[in-house]
């Protein structure tokens, strides 16, 4: 029999990537989103899989069916696009968690969580490992981002404790690759198709701030090696590159990846913008025996190659 499993925010960058994978390693997957900045591009290589289904719906309100396992993905990851309404965003993570919980609880299935690197805020240490709260503004215009992540990873670990919920928290670090909508404001996507088009490449603040990019087919294994992980692992657990890259030099990368000629601007850095991003991955090592293995620039050239077709027109799934 196969594994029937529910992945929310399945037409979205990473989601789109799990159904893909999942199907393809012999599951059925039900895919709940509500579009908001999936598409249905994304998914479109799986619609005619009748292993795959997919459903509208918005995960603030309560959803009934069966499944076996499910991976909460859905939410808005860029900061443009969760600051449009930053209500529902902190609805989507916390009313979306209280919901998916409740169904994993009734149905005493393993659930996992999409948390993020944002829960350590702008970070006092670097490396980040799993131990650090964190130093989050809770009142600024990422809050609803970032504590809404924060009281999703609360309600994991309350389920946990006082239903004995089976769960998997995951801390995900800036991931890029295929499937990332063009205009989502992301650096990644950001930089590859200002470079494309020949405009000017935007560096917010003076570039010297870093992050650590993960490809995507990277975390995502690491999102099943976690789920497939014994019960006793719980997390929470860092996913991402130990690449660390300061912004300007990502710029740069992209610019000579693409033979561009577009010029750099610089423009101002949004309020609390983290300084540093780097995640400690020795628990993913050791734990799930994962570690990131695409390098930045291997990883660039798949995405650029992408936005490319998808800039030109192309069909972008074979
Ligand atoms: P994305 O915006 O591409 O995907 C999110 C998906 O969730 C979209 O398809 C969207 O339509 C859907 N969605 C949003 N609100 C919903 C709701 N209320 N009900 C149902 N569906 C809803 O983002 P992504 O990069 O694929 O991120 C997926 C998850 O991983 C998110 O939870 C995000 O916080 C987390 N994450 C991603 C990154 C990254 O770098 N990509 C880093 C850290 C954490
Ligand atoms: N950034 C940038 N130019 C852009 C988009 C983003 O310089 O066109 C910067 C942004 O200020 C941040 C970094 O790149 O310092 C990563 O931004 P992103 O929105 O991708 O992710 P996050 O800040 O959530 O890590």
């Amino acid at each position: 029999m196969k594994k029937r499993t529910l992945v929310t925010g399945g037409a979205g960058f990473l989601g789109s990537h799990l159904c893909e994978i999942l199907l393809n390693t012999g599951n059925e997957v039900i895919c709940v989103d509500n579009f908001f900045t999936g598409s249905k591009r994304n998914i479109l290589n799986l619609i005619n899989n009748p292993y795959f289904e997919v459903i509208r719906h918005d995960i603030t309100f309560p959803l009934y069916f069966e499944v076996d396992e499910i991976f909460n993905l859905a939410c808005p990851a860029s900061p443009i696009n969760y600051q449009i309404d930053p209500v529902q965003t902190t609805k989507t993570s916390v009313h979306g968690a209280i919901n998916m919980l409740g169904l994993a609880k009734r149905l005493k299935i393993k659930i996992l969580q999409a948390s993020t690197s944002e829960v350590y805020g702008d970070p006092e240490i670097n490396p980040q490992v799993e131990e650090y709260w964190g130093k989050v503004n809770p009142i600024g215009t990422r809050s609803c981002y970032d504590e809404g992540k924060r009281c999703a990873e609360t309600l994991f670990f309350d389920y946990h404790r006082q239903n004995k919920l089976k769960i998997k928290v995951v801390r995900i670090f800036n991931t890029y690759g295929p499937n990332m909508q063009p205009n989502d404001g992301r650096v990644v996507s950001n930089l590859i198709v200002q470079s494309l088009k020949g405009n000017d490449i935007t560096i917010y603040g003076d570039g010297s701030q870093t992050r650590s990019f993960c490809y995507v087919d990277d975390l995502i294994d690491g999102l099943i090696k976690m789920m497939n992980s014994d019960d006793k692992i719980i997390g929470p657990i860092n996913l991402g590159n130990k690449e660390e890259t300061t912004i300007k030099e990502l710029a740069e990368m992209i610019l000579k990846l693409t033979n561009s000629k577009s010029k750099i601007v610089y423009k101002p850095l949004p309020a609390d913008d983290p300084k540093v991003r780097c995640p400690n991955t020795d628990k993913a090592k050791n734990i799930l025996k994962w570690q990131a293995k695409i390098s930045l620039e291997v990883g660039l050239k798949k995405t650029i190659e992408y936005f490319d077709n998808l800039l030109k027109g192309k069909e972008i799934y074979s």
